[in-house]
């Protein structure tokens, strides 16, 4: 048996046209939707993110902006740009591109983020509504993946689902969304115990923790499908080589490096019921439902 794969690149492009037929609407009103983008510091993934997220709002005519701090801002510096992008009437959504330095008080800068142009969904009023199933805007990655599941067709009521990560930008949503769509949730992390067995129960397993490779055929149930969130950057031969499948091989002896995600995608690939690749799986969705909600927010304003 081999999985199939579900193709984050397709689903993303279906959210993407929908998008445009609802950004014309909003420019007939004489409102482009804005994004402003906030990034701090000097790093090359963080930077990487951030133009691909402008890029995708370029195709789709969302006017955007970036203002870039050093490495070296002190979280007053932070606060009062988001404090400008917060009265700027042509700015419906916020986006701070995290993680950010350490000397900057992360939670202070996301709470600062107006709850109405919070379209990244890390605001705590937000993250209230979500736990209160009572959504406005909800953390564009498991936001993707219930986009991605009920796209595919992909029965979530009544089913086991395991998710693999607690952070508040993925595993803690994941699974309140998991829940209100009502499948038997469980979330593992670093100290649960025997892994394996509990996510060997998941009808739907997603794994978002950020350690190549980690979930491997002893981890998931025969048919289940996985979903893999994590995005990290290899370089050890070794590790290629039971990670990527023979094409990627290549491309990596090439390179140097790879992006793979949490799972052993060859050997997870033979017994899955579905399973989405990295790249190509979760990271376009991710983006599209940055956009998604970017519309929304321009929505609601005007
Ligand atoms: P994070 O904040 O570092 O959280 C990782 C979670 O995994 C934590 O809850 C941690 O447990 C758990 N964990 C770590 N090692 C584990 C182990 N050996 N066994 C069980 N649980 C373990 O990471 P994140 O921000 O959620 O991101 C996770 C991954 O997704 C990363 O690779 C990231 O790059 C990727 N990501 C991708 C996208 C996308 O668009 N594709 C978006 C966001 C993130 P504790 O809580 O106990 O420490």
């Amino acid at each position: 048996m081999s999985a199939r794969l579900l193709d984050g690149i397709a689903v993303a492009r279906a959210i993407r046209d929908e998008l445009r037929d609802r950004i014309g609407a909003l420019l007939e009103r004489g409102v482009r939707p804005g994004l402003g983008v906030l990034l701090v510091g000097d790093d090359p993934a963080s930077a990487l993110y951030v133009r691909s997220k402008t890029r995708a709002c370029e195709e789709l005519g969302i006017r955007h902006e970036t203002r870039h701090l050093p490495a070296t801002a002190t979280t007053e510096e932070v606060l009062a740009q988001i404090d400008g992008y917060n009265r700027r009437e042509e700015i419906h959504g916020i986006l701070v591109q995290i993680p950010l330095p350490r000397q900057v008080d992360t939670p202070a800068v996301l709470a600062r983020v107006d709850p109405a142009k919070d379209v990244d969904g890390f605001h705590p009023a937000n993250v209230g509504l979500l736990v209160q199933k009572r959504p406005r805007f909800v953390a564009c990655t498991p936001a993707g993946i219930m986009e991605l599941l009920a796209r595919e067709g992909i029965t979530v009521a009544g089913r086991r689902a395991v998710v693999l990560g607690r952070s508040d930008i993925v595993g803690k949503p994941m699974a309140l969304l998991l829940l209100h769509a009502d499948a038997t949730v469980t979330v593992c992390h670093s100290r649960t115990r025997d892994l394996p067995a509990v996510t060997r129960e998941a009808d739907i397993l997603v794994a978002a923790i950020g350690r190549p490779g980690l979930v491997g055929v002893e981890h998931v149930k025969p048919g289940a499908v996985v979903v893999d969130v994590g995005q990290n950057r290899i370089e050890d031969p070794a590790l290629a080589g039971q990670l990527l499948e023979p094409e990627r091989l290549e491309t990596f002896r090439r390179k140097g490096s790879a992006v793979v995600g949490d799972v052993r995608f060859p050997e997870v690939r033979a017994v899955a019921g579905a399973l989405t690749p990295v790249p190509g799986g979760v990271g376009p969705l991710t983006i599209a439902l940055l956009l998604k909600n970017t519309v929304a927010a321009a929505d609601a304003r005007s």
